[in-house]
């Protein structure tokens, strides 16, 4: 079981306060919207990304647990399945 960070982009208003307070993580684009990376935040780390998501003035920051059930679920919810690899 591991987390990652997930923006929601209806709330996010670019204030750039996360990639401050998280920059193993997140960095800002031209317009200063987060770009968060690519892989689960390492366990070590989970402190500084639960700061900046509570530093968040929108509270568009958030940890989505993911695993092997969350990624079934996943699958199940857009139709793919395991098994054909797709
Ligand atoms: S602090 Fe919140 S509102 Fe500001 S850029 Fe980050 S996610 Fe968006």
């Amino acid at each position: 079981m591991s987390e990652r960070l997930r923006v929601n982009w209806i709330a996010c208003e670019a204030h750039g306060l996360c990639a401050e307070l998280f920059p193993e993580h997140i960095a800002l684009d031209d317009w200063g919207y987060p770009v968060i990376a690519d892989r689960p935040v390492a366990p070590e780390l989970l402190d500084h990304a639960r700061r900046a998501i509570d530093a968040c003035p929108t509270l568009a920051l958030r940890l989505e647990r993911v695993g092997r059930e969350a990624a079934g679920r996943s699958r199940e919810a857009s139709g793919r399945s395991p098994r054909r690899g797709v």
